[in-house]
């Protein structure tokens, strides 16, 4: 056996030793539009995770991780969404702040930030979008203002989307420190508890029923003098880095779910008789072909060395996997058929219902298909870029 299979053996059997048990209502759950779903249970699972050494298996040896190779990280996350696993309640500790700690930390601040997201006992949440900054993220105007007795900063503002951030302890801000600055300049990069006073968390429902992401409001709340990553000005390039941190190895992982839910779907057809229908049938087909083609991509772009035409194609990736997404989650509802507008208590069904509803989100968070175009074709392309105001 070679070593990469000996490993996957043993991910495949510590998940099936311990996603079991009480764990087992966790198989599954957590995915697409559930990001909220029985979160007391999957945070005891991620101390389950901790435990077994599998949180933040890609992290260096020295900051606590297993410093796997890609290949062992994309075997971990394939095997773990083969078993089932949970979406991950630490992904953003794990995937996002745990990178970004390790690139730009103080030596205080690793030891004081990353055992928390190692062990499953403190969870983050993604302080960047506002009302009127999204894709336009150099509009931000959440403010941090120096305290001049104590040297921590006092923040006011909003931000909006923030998944996760009920269930958060911690979370990053972006936030204009320099009065009158604009665009990407005079921008600082603070981390925060949420538990305070000043702060102010309001979930928004969403269409599938969950309420999985939220405002968050800032009224004079505080961030220590030592909870600043970098320096005061900073804060473009190092949400610029964390955003790069986030198109990772985790997209092979989400690769085994798409497969499940095409699996599904097939399974749906056979049993509704769809799958007579050439129409269907030809959409399915299509769409496992897209899913072969993404995985092939990503395989290439991960074990690569990153020549400059595997970057060029790593930028497609994004705006491919959405929209093969959510035109799988049309397909889910044309397999089937009438019962797609039915509330049941048929978990398949609602798994599909689900997967349609949030699917429609894909192609806006982690940059939107318009926004994923430009980037093609400044970055890829070399076209001339589009005119950015005063950035
Ligand atoms: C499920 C979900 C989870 C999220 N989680 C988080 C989170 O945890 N933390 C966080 O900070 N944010 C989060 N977001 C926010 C997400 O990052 C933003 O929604 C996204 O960046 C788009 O910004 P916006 O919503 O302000 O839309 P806008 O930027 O206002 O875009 C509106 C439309 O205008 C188009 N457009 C805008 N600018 C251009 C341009 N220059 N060229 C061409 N077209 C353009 C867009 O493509 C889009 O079609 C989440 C969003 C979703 C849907």
């Amino acid at each position: 056996m070679s070593e990469l299979n000996a490993f996957r053996t043993e991910v495949r059997e510590w998940m099936a030793g311990h996603l079991t048990g009480k764990f087992a209502a966790l198989k599954y759950r957590g995915g697409s539009g559930e990001g909220d779903a029985l979160p007391e249970l999957r945070k005891e699972w991620e101390r389950e995770l901790a435990a077994g050494r599998w949180t933040c298996p890609g992290w260096p040896a020295e900051h606590g991780g297993r410093g796997l190779s890609v290949a062992e990280q994309v075997a971990f996350q394939e095997e773990y969404s083969r078993a089932g696993g949970p979406g991950r309640m630490g992904h953003i500790g794990e995937g996002l702040m745990g990178p970004t700690l390790i690139a730009f930390g103080t030596e205080e601040q690793k030891k004081r930030f990353l055992p928390g997201i190692r062990s499953g006992t403190e969870f983050w949440a993604q302080g960047y979008s506002e009302p009127s900054a999204g894709s336009d993220f150099g509009n931000i105007k959440t403010r941090a203002k120096l305290d001049p007795e104590t040297g921590d900063w006092i923040v006011s503002g909003q931000k909006v989307w923030t998944s996760l951030a009920h269930l958060s302890d911690w979370i990053f801000v972006v936030a204009r420190c320099e009065e009158g600055s604009v665009g990407r300049n005079g921008l600082i990069f603070l981390l925060m508890p949420l538990d305070q006073p000043g702060v102010d968390i309001h979930p928004i429902k969403q269409i599938g029923g969950g309420a999985e992401f939220n405002s968050v409001f800032f009224d004079d709340a505080r961030a220590k003098a030592d909870d600043v990553l970098g320096q005061p000005g900073d804060g473009w390039k190092i949400a610029m880095a964390l955003l790069g941190f986030e198109r990772g190895i985790s997209t092979l992982g989400q690769q085994m779910s798409f497969q499940q839910e095409l699996d599904l779907i097939v399974e749906v057809s056979k049993e509704n008789g769809s799958d007579r229908s050439p129409a269907i049938r030809q959409r399915v087909a299509y769409a496992w072909t897209g899913l072969r083609a993404m995985r092939y991509l990503a395989m290439r772009v991960l074990s690569d060395d990153q020549s400059a035409e595997t970057r060029r194609e790593a930028l497609t990736y994004k705006y491919q996997w959405s929209n093969w997404h959510r035109d799988l989650g049309r397909l889910a509802m044309d397999v089937l058929k009438m019962d797609a507008n039915i509330v049941a208590d048929d978990p398949r069904r609602e798994r599909l219902q689900q997967m349609f509803l949030f699917a429609r989100a894909d192609t806006i968070y982690g940059g939107t298909n318009e926004i994923q175009l430009n980037i093609i074709a400044e970055q890829g392309l070399g076209m001339p870029r589009e005119p950015r105001g005063k950035l």
